[in-house]
């Protein structure tokens, strides 16, 4: 029998409190463990709702706030999922742990039935991925994905559909590997799966993806500004590793073939276009400016530098973003303001770039953009190891 991990912050309480019942009433599961970063609204929240669903399912619900286990980074979701694996590890009694996020609307029992099957054909490892809009998934795709198909292009990461994804089952092997990690440990922010995805791979556990069809449909963000620390933190995640060494060992990696793309999932628009146009000429430093003359090529130099006049996106194409990744993972100094905004501003170009060049022209072509992305730059970068 299973315990399922809820990490939350503040949430839409009712969705919380269906998600943690829905848990609690699947057959596989015993316990419910749901690891708070304050005791908020949404604490209380589980907190009234946990007489009763236990007594209706007569499975445990144990609300737990996060403890600080990483200390140098921002206390973030990493701490909470790292006082899931810590609280697992002590309680001998569950074999298998599952992860999801607090807030999807989409989350049935059907999620955690195909990951525990999945498991019973021994894998250590089983990750959901599911049908993403083509502007959705813009920090996984451009940042960790592509990072891993740089730095590791011949391992099975950047294979790996969504290496972000908070949804995942692992068993008590996993997860002594991913608790014995210090860099696990440390990470107590966004780049947490980063570190578990990473970590997974570099041990050689055995993983699998199964396929959600129906998406996760969870509370979206604004504008792409909402995105800027999780996106400074997941690319400081991956620069932390660049000089780790991964085996292109297959170690039986296996990933469900996915289904068609639901239609109103291809038409969705996943961020404000407008006002992210605008994010392009503000906050600029004259530290940026030097950066930016100092390490980046001088295409990008002056597309940035029109783009404070006037709303341009055509020079962040592919290359230019690949060739700027590199000069970031050299030159990135995470908790330098400067930096980080403009590291913050090359993505956003690019993302503008990606939508107004590829979403315009229809989901399919947007996604296999993204997709030739990926395997373009593992082609090129496994050439040259
Ligand atoms: P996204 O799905 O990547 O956009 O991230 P969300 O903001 O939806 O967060 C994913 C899950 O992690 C949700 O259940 C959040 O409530 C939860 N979460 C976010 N930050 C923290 C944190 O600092 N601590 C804990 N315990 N949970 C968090």
């Amino acid at each position: 029998m299973s315990i399922v991990c809820f990490p939350f912050k503040e949430e839409d309480v009712s969705v919380v409190v269906r998600n943690v019942e829905c848990a609690a009433s699947h057959p596989r599961v015993a316990a419910v463990l749901c690891v708070g970063y304050s005791q908020g609204e949404t604490w209380h929240a589980i907190e009234n709702a946990k007489p009763r669903i236990e007594k209706a399912t007569g499975k445990d619900v144990i609300l737990l706030l996060q403890k600080r286990i990483g200390v140098a980074l921002r206390g973030g979701k990493g701490d909470g999922m790292n006082t899931a694996l810590s609280y697992f590890l002590e309680h001998s009694d569950y074999p298998r742990l599952h992860f999801y996020d607090a807030d999807i609307v989409s989350f049935s029992e059907k999620w955690i039935s195909k990951a525990e099957s999945q498991a019973d054909l021994d894998y250590d490892v089983v990750r959901h991925y599911f049908p993403r809009s083509s502007t959705d998934a813009m920090i996984t795709w451009l940042v960790t994905k592509l990072g891993f198909a740089i730095l590791w292009p011949n391992t099975v990461l950047p294979s790996i559909e969504q290496p972000l994804g908070g949804e995942f089952l692992v068993t008590r092997k996993a997860a002594e590997v991913l608790f014995a990690d210090q860099r696990v440990c440390s990470q107590s922010d966004w780049g947490i799966d980063t570190l578990y995805t990473f970590v997974i791979a570099q041990n050689g556990l055995r993983m699998a993806e199964v396929y959600i069809p129906e998406g996760k449909v969870h509370s979206l963000y604004g504008g792409l500004r909402d995105l800027r620390t999780m996106l400074v933190e997941c690319f400081s995640a991956i620069q932390s590793l660049k000089n780790e060494v991964v085996s292109g060992e297959d170690f039986g990696h296996c990933i469900e073939f996915p289904k068609a793309v639901p239609e109103l999932l291809k038409q969705k628009v996943g961020y404000d276009i407008e006002k992210s146009l605008k994010l392009l000429r503000s906050h600029w430093t004259p530290r940026q400016q030097e950066l930016l003359h100092q390490h980046f090529d001088s295409a990008l130099v002056k597309g940035l530098m029109n783009a404070c006049d006037w709303p341009c996106w055509g020079f962040a194409d592919e290359e230019a973003w690949a060739g700027a990744y590199l000069k970031f993972l050299d030159n990135f100094e995470k908790g330098d303001t400067d930096w980080e905004e403009l590291l913050f501003k090359v993505w956003v170009a690019r993302v503008l770039n990606h939508t107004l060049r590829h979403v315009i022209r229809g989901y399919d072509v947007a996604l296999g953009s993204l997709r030739d992305l990926v395997w373009d730059t593992r082609q090129r970068f496994g050439m040259k190891l």
